[in-house]
């Protein structure tokens, strides 16, 4: 065979392996085919997180978890009650700085010792290795999302969220309530004491599963392994 015949059949065979190993590395929606959604909690564990464990309990459901380093270390009991009730536990880093406001000297280390830092105290209390990272105010630019895939890491942001505006709880309840749709990955926080949410926690759950949907954590709705 010539050299270059050679060359033709090498690419041919590379070329689907090299298809099949690319996984995306960055999501905010799951998949649009499937009636599967997914409940979100950031910055935890806090305030809100108990009340939302015992909904999340009574309706049967996983969630997932993106903790902050320092609130695990502050409250480990409080992240090992999230983990005994079966959710998945995710990394939001370790003190939530604002990447996109970030003005310091090397920001790619300092995103890489801030997911890193988040991940050892988890590791250290919890025993588990995360494979979802959200980085806090959902910055994922190359530099971050580069830094995570390194590091076993898919980064997760959200298709809908708005517990942190300014609005009844009835007006949230109506928007998070609309968001509902295939692949959707709703964000709402545990950190303080989240009363709007926990006032219709449980009816949107309701409402979610009324609609035909499956309530799931994102690791199953993006199909990412453990
Ligand atoms: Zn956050």
């Amino acid at each position: 065979m010539g050299k270059m015949k050679k060359i033709i059949v090498l690419m041919f065979l590379l070329f689907p392996v090299e298809c099949f190993s690319q996984t995306k590395t960055f999501y905010a929606e799951g998949s649009k085919d499937i009636k599967k959604v997914s409940l979100t909690f950031d910055d935890g564990p806090g305030k809100a997180t108990k009340k939302i464990l015992e909904i999340l309990k009574e309706n049967n459901i996983k969630a997932t978890f993106f903790m902050l380093g320092v609130r695990v270390q502050n409250d480990p009991e409080g992240a090992k009650a999230v983990l005994a009730s079966g959710h998945e536990i995710a990394n939001h880093t370790y003190t939530h700085i604002n990447f996109y406001a970030y003005k310091g000297e090397g920001k790619a280390i300092q995103i890489e010792k801030e997911l890193l830092r988040g991940e050892k105290i988890i590791k250290d209390v919890l025993d588990v290795k995360p494979i979802l990272v959200r980085f806090p105010h959902g910055y994922a630019k190359p530099d971050a999302v580069k830094i995570a895939k390194n590091n076993g890491y898919s980064v997760i942001n959200w298709s809908f969220g708005a517990d942190w505006e300014n609005m009844s709880a009835e007006e949230m309840h109506a928007k998070y309530r609309k968001a509902i749709k295939n692949g959707a990955i709703f964000l709402m926080h545990d950190l303080l004491k989240n009363d709007k949410v926990l006032s219709f926690l449980d009816v949107f759950i309701s409402e979610i599963k009324k609609e035909g949907y499956e309530i799931v954590t994102v690791s199953e709705l993006l199909n990412l392994k453990h």
